[in-house]
């Protein structure tokens, strides 16, 4: 598990619903995807209607979760949380769709991972709410229809594009969440401080924000182990020097790339000579499985301009080498 990952760990789950906005007022950020959202909701209260189906679709950490629960509330219904992978089967499907009260929002996580039977039987659920189960097997099964009541489907998923067409347009609303700004999470790191507690300056508060790759659930996370920090080696107060005191401790630099991230750099800088090299060859050299490298740390390095991926392999760009202190090879030359 790391600091940085976007991905929720145990630890994160208590926190995280104790730090969750509750209504679109408090959902700092993404002012887009709330206007919408905010229109969608307001509309179909005015209609006494239950709000169209809504994807959700950004990287781990941006806040799906929190927005499936916001529909909820602020629909005045209640909300049953399930991810495509827990759906194995249809009949699994059918037991929670047939089980839902009308007006009822079903938040499914990681929508793209579902099995493909479920799939098809979610078409017709959320098209006309209703199933076909399938009662015996073989020549004998029978499908018998049943009514479902009319409900919200809340999908998320990390890129819209990994869903298949028929069931990406069945959802009446699309929202598109970006990583923030870093005014955004200042913002965050803030309104979290003050839920637990801490006092966090505003340059603290900027130190935290400006290594949390853009993602709130990171920092949230880096505000904790900030506030350890602060209450062991300090007198509990966040300061920009405390913060980036702390952070270093637990080895996430000034641009948030954490031991992982600057030790791939690193090889490929020095061992390499900034590539292109394989990936293969590339974890080989950092120790790592070829996956961890290619689905954990590459694609904030991409994303952050100091590594590219290209046909040859992976190689560094100019940002990679000043990030590190280093001095690229052509420039040694001169
Ligand atoms: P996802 O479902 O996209 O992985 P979550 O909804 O679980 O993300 O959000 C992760 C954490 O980040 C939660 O604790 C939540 O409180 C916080 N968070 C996410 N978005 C926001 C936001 N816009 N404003 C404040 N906190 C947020």
């Amino acid at each position: 598990s790391r600091l940085v990952g976007a991905v929720a760990d145990r630890e994160d789950d208590a926190v995280e619903a104790a730090l969750r906005p509750k209504s679109l007022a408090e959902f700092i950020g993404q002012h887009r995807v709330r206007e919408q959202l905010d229109l969608v909701l307001k509309a179909a209260r005015q209609r006494e209607a239950t709000a169209d189906h809504i994807l959700l679709s950004g990287a781990p950490g941006l806040g799906k979760t929190t927005l499936a629960m916001i529909v909820a509330s602020e629909m005045a219904a209640p909300i049953r949380i399930t991810s495509g992978p827990a759906i194995q089967h249809a009949g699994d499907l059918a037991a929670i769709l047939s089980s839902l009260q009308e007006g009822e929002v079903l938040f499914l996580d990681e929508i793209h991972r579902m099995s493909r039977p479920a799939e098809e039987m979610l078409y017709m659920a959320m098209e006309d709410f209703r199933v076909d189960v399938i009662v015996g097997k073989g020549p004998g099964a029978t499908a018998i229809p049943l009514e479902l009541p009319p409900f919200t489907l809340v999908g998320a998923t990390t890129r819209a594009g990994l869903l298949p067409p028929p069931l990406r347009d069945r959802f009446g609303f699309t929202a598109h969440m970006d990583f923030y700004e870093s005014g955004d999470l200042e913002q965050v790191v803030h309104r979290s401080a003050g839920l637990l507690d801490v006092a966090v300056d505003p340059a603290g508060a900027a130190e935290i924000a400006g290594r949390s790759r853009g993602t709130p659930r990171i920092a949230n996370r880096l505000l904790r182990r900030v506030r350890d920090y602060a209450q062991v080696r300090a007198d509990g107060a966040v300061t920009s020097d405390i913060a980036a005191k702390a952070l270093d401790v637990y080895e996430v630099d000034a641009r948030g790339l954490d031991r992982l991230d600057r030790a791939v750099l690193s090889a490929l800088l020095k061992l390499f000579g900034g590539g292109p090299v394989g990936l293969g060859t590339l974890s080989v050299a950092v120790g790592e499985e070829r996956e961890t490298v290619e689905e954990v740390a590459e694609p904030f390095l991409v994303r952050e301009g100091l590594l590219a991926r290209t046909p040859r392999g992976r190689i560094a760009t100019p940002a990679a080498w000043t990030h590190l202190g280093l001095v690229p090879p052509q420039a040694q030359a001169n």
